[in-house]
């Protein structure tokens, strides 16, 4: 896979210091197209030392930056929000062949949060204020925030500019000087920032973005003893590695890990509603969303219908050329989580499941025909603690379970090491509550799912993670308080 630089595809570059430079060890990774599982570009295999490049130059632009106004700093993100929008389409075809995700979700959902992130934090920054605590007749205390310096970024391959921009969009509103990595697998809008950042008059070392592998690159910008934070989206494994490097360096950390929702239906939920968005929850993306609802728990009385109609509503889901308008249903991100996932289908078979629809690759014609494609699998007759319950497989695979008491859906629900996220389907108000109280994740969706408002925390409880984005907490997060205490 390792390879000199080669000349005749598309070859991305670090951007350094604001310049678009190559790596250090002049040489290059494949970048594949999951759709036709070639290789269409190459991506810098950067190492140690582009990092502490990027590191310096971070540091030597953080004075300026961190003493800009809060007002200059926000007008620059705003105009990088509008390029992305100019750029849409482009920027959507990018990610969709970059990822094997359908053109229309980049063009509906990928893209546009990119944006909405930084023109989310480029106004939030101008109504943040600090809080002052009055001790009467004593003292005054108000509460600084700076920021932290350079901060570290690093995002997974999912959702790539999505996630990437919602780090980096806080991290530079708050003031710091960024030093970020995009997933190698997929690359490519990460290097299209950088282009949009020289576009829009972005400062040298503001933002700086190396490519290359975790090991190599994302553990380079951990050990950093210059870095002061590090704000990781990824898998539980690397965000343990990640705890434990940055621990005894007391560097602070924001960790959003992996997930494996329960959506729990209740008889008395609004059904068609309920079935259209369960078809989304569990398939969109090809299933490849932290917060996808996984394991689905269906009230017996209801069961039956659930099974009939999600199974006939899944069958007619198109999967195709991601690139393809109609595309419901594209291609996995890669040759080896197309691999993982199939060990899964033949592990939930082993674990006796009962296999509704799918649980095989899906042979696709014509361009596509080499490309990493897995049929929307249903699995049923599956015990709630079983491997196959209990562990993410992030691919377009759920299973149903029936239940019949509300305690015996809790317990099922809560029994994973995982806490990101749930859904839960009931026209009772009371019951809606209660549950919501008692399930163990981070965010509660009840009669909606993937709902989002960027001004609440989010983030996952368990082995999800570690703190929480979103609003002001990813500010508090890039930020360090100190308290001035003053007698009257
Ligand atoms: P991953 O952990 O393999 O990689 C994530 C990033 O970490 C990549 O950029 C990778 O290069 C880097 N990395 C890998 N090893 C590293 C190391 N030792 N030190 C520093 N960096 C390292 O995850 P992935 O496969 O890219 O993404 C899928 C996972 O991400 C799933 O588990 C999914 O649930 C999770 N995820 C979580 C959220 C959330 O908000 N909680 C959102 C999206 C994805």
């Amino acid at each position: 896979m390792l390879g000199k630089k080669k000349n005749e595809k598309k070859q991305y570059k670090n951007y350094i210091n604001g310049k678009l430079i190559e790596p250090e060890s002049g040489a290059y990774l494949d970048n594949y197209n999951p759709g036709t599982g070639e290789v269409y570009a190459y991506i810098p295999d950067s190492d140690e030392r582009d990092v502490a490049a990027a590191v310096k130059a971070a540091k030597l632009a953080y004075p300026e930056w961190s003493n800009t106004p809060a007002e200059t700093r926000s007008r620059l993100l705003l105009r990088i929000a509008d390029i992305i929008e100019q750029n849409l389409d482009m920027l959507a075809a990018a990610e969709s062949e970059d990822n094997g995700k359908p053109v229309s979700l980049a063009t509906s959902v990928d893209i546009p949060r990119a944006a909405a992130n930084f023109r989310f934090y480029a106004t939030a920054i101008m109504h943040q204020s600090s809080e002052s605590h009055f001790m009467p007749g004593m003292a005054i205390n108000y509460t600084l925030r700076r920021p932290l310096g350079v901060v570290a970024c690093i995002s997974p391959w999912n959702l790539p500019l999505y996630l990437f921009t919602w780090k980096i969009a806080p991290a530079l509103a708050a003031g710091n000087c960024v030093v970020a990595k995009p997933s190698e697998v997929t690359p490519r809008t990460a290097f299209m920032l950088s282009e949009i950042c020289e576009a829009a008059g972005m400062p040298a070392g503001v933002l700086n973005i190396v490519h290359g592998l975790g090991p190599k690159v994302g553990r380079a910008m951990v050990i950093h003893p210059e870095v002061k934070a590090i704000s990781f989206t990824g898998g539980t494994n690397t965000g343990r590695e990640i705890a434990k490097l940055a621990a005894p360096m007391f560097k602070k950390i924001s960790l959003e890990l992996g997930g494996k929702n329960p959506n729990i239906v209740f008889a008395d939920c609004d059904f068609p509603k309920m079935m259209a968005t369960t078809i989304k929850s569990s398939f969109s993306n090809q299933g490849q969303i932290c917060l996808a609802g996984s394991r689905i728990f269906v009230e017996r009385p209801i069961y039956e219908r659930f099974k009939t109609e999600f199974v006939a509503k899944t069958y007619l889901l198109k999967q195709g050329d991601p690139s393809s308008n109609d595309t419901q249903v594209g291609a996995v991100v890669s040759k080896a989580h197309f691999e993982k996932i199939m060990h899964y289908i033949n592990l939930a078979k082993q674990e006796g499941a009962e296999v509704l629809l799918g649980g095989n690759q899906k042979i696709m014609k014509g361009r596509c025909a080499n490309g990493w494609f897995v049929e929307p699998t249903i699995l049923a007759n599956l015990p709630y603690d079983c491997r196959t319950n209990q562990e993410e497989i992030f691919g377009p695979v759920v299973t149903i379970t029936p239940f019949d008491k509300e305690e015996e859906v809790l317990q099922y629900a809560n029994s994973t090491e995982f806490g990101l996220s749930a859904t839960v389907w009931t026209s009772n108000l009371n019951r809606a509550h209660r549950v919501a109280e008692k399930l163990e994740a981070g965010i509660v969706w009840v009669n909606c799912w993937l709902l989002r408002d960027l001004r609440t925390p989010f983030g996952g409880v368990k082995n999800s993670g570690l703190g929480r984005e979103g609003g002001w907490e990813a500010l508090r997060f890039f930020t360090e308080p100190k308290n001035v205490c003053i007698k009257t």
